[in-house]
């Protein structure tokens, strides 16, 4: 069924009935014929898509279908691209009483943005961005910060006229930011290189609330100068090193873990030049099936947590001491040979057994010990050294100490 404008034809004001939603027709009054630049016929129907551009007629016809059946009608503001050029346009949409399927349309022409509503309106989309947006001229010249950047940056009594200015707040240390303007140097020429890409460089830098963030700097050549994003990855890199930290605590204990332990042990050793003296001490709660059969497995934890206690206590800073798994500990004794160690290990031997860790239960431990040989780089040969001390320390009767150096009782 065509459109028809019936007594709409004399309104002086644009109206276009519309008939149909999937291939929908119009028929326009004079008003709306001079809106969209062509010549009035009465009775002249013409597809909607030739009136506004596909790119409209799409939206519209969407918008018509999703219409309610009743109701007051609805508004919307169509780009259009007209025989008269494009337009900007506020639709009215009704529908026809009594006809399905028809619709009329109020239309009014919106004055299209100056320049300084778009620029205006560019700057609200780029303050409400969650990455700090920078442009330079060719010589680092500031031209534009956008909020996020000025939340970073914005450093109080100090304009950031050029890039200059930022980096001796952003780094005080003067030793990284020598390091982080090489980078910079490097990263700028690239991007100077090679206008099609970011180059990125991620730096710790200090901001304008004095905390220090993790941030990715990513500059691209362009237009004759430079645009700089800012990427906040702080939470991301705290994260990580928290999953790092837990990866390699023991979660009953808080100590190293066994993981841990073959790390640092291997840091230690890999040095072949400086061949330091290391001991590893292994350390095995005597009986403690049955403190866990006696008292239940939950004493079992608490007294395998006091342990590590005393242990800690009677190390040295640059000891460290892990927990290997169940009731086995490690110990790592860098700068520390034989003789020293096992006076350590009764050292700690003593502080663990010196008082009963809870009521009357006192728990005692057996230790091997195991020093490194002369250029000796594997930590796992060491620790089987320890182990062979630590089953004849348990032989023994346990409650001592065995040195894999002198395999004796101590
Ligand atoms: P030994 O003097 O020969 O070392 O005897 P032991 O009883 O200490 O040795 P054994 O290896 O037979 O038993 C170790 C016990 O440690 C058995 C196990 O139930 C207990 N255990 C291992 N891990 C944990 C833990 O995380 N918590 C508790 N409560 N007990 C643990
Ligand atoms: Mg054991
Ligand atoms: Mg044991």
């Amino acid at each position: 069924m065509d459109p028809e404008l019936g007594p709409l034809e004399a309104v002086n004001h644009p109206v276009v009935v519309v008939a149909g939603t999937s291939t929908p027709q119009t028929a326009a009054n004079p008003a709306a014929a001079r809106l969209f630049g062509f010549r009035f016929r009465a009775g002249e129907v013409k597809p909607l898509e030739q009136l506004v551009g596909a790119d409209a007629a799409a939206t519209l016809s969407e918008f018509l279908r999703a219409l309610p059946q009743h109701g007051v009608g609805a508004s919307l503001r169509l780009q259009c691209v007209t025989p008269a050029g494009e337009r900007s346009l506020a639709v009215d949409v009704a529908r026809t009483p009594g006809e399905a399927n028809s619709f009329v349309l109020t239309l009014r022409a919106e004055a299209p943005l100056t320049g300084m509503e778009a620029l205006a309106q560019a700057r609200a989309t780029l303050d409400s961005l969650p990455v700090g947006i920078e442009l330079y001229d060719r010589h680092f010249n500031a031209l534009f910060y956008n909020k996020k950047s000025d939340d970073l940056f914005d450093y109080s009594d100090r304009p950031m006229n050029n890039h200059e200015d930022w980096w001796e707040l952003a780094f005080p240390d003067a030793k990284r930011r020598k390091a982080a303007r090489a980078e910079w140097r490097v990263i700028t020429r690239n991007a100077a290189r090679d206008p099609g890409r970011a180059y990125m460089a991620e730096w710790e830098v200090t901001c304008r609330d004095g905390l220090s963030r993790a941030i990715q700097f990513y500059y691209r050549h362009a237009d004759q100068g430079f645009s700089l994003v800012l990427w906040d990855v702080t939470d991301q890199r705290r994260l990580e090193s928290e999953l790092r930290e837990i990866a390699r605590t023991d979660s009953l204990t808080g100590l190293a873990n066994r993981r841990s332990f073959f790390e640092r042990a291997q840091t230690l050793l890999a040095d072949r030049r400086a061949a330091k003296p290391l001991t590893v001490l292994m350390i095995d709660l005597d009986h403690f099936k049955t403190v866990n059969d006696t008292f239940g497995h939950s004493v079992g934890d608490e007294v395998l947590t006091a342990v590590s206690r005393r242990a800690q206590v009677a190390l040295r800073k640059d000891d460290l001491l892990a927990r290997m798994g169940g009731e086995e500990f490690a110990v790592l004794l860098p700068g520390t040979g034989p003789a020293q160690a096992a006076a350590i290990a009764q050292r700690l031997r003593r502080a663990i057994m010196a008082k009963p860790v809870m009521a009357d239960l006192t728990v005692t431990v057996s230790i091997g010990s195991a020093s490194r040989r002369p250029g000796e780089i594997e930590i796992d040969a060491m620790v089987a050294r320890a182990d062979v001390a630590l089953y004849a320390a348990k032989t023994a009767g346990r409650n001592c100490v065995v040195s894999a150096e002198t395999m004796e009782l101590r």
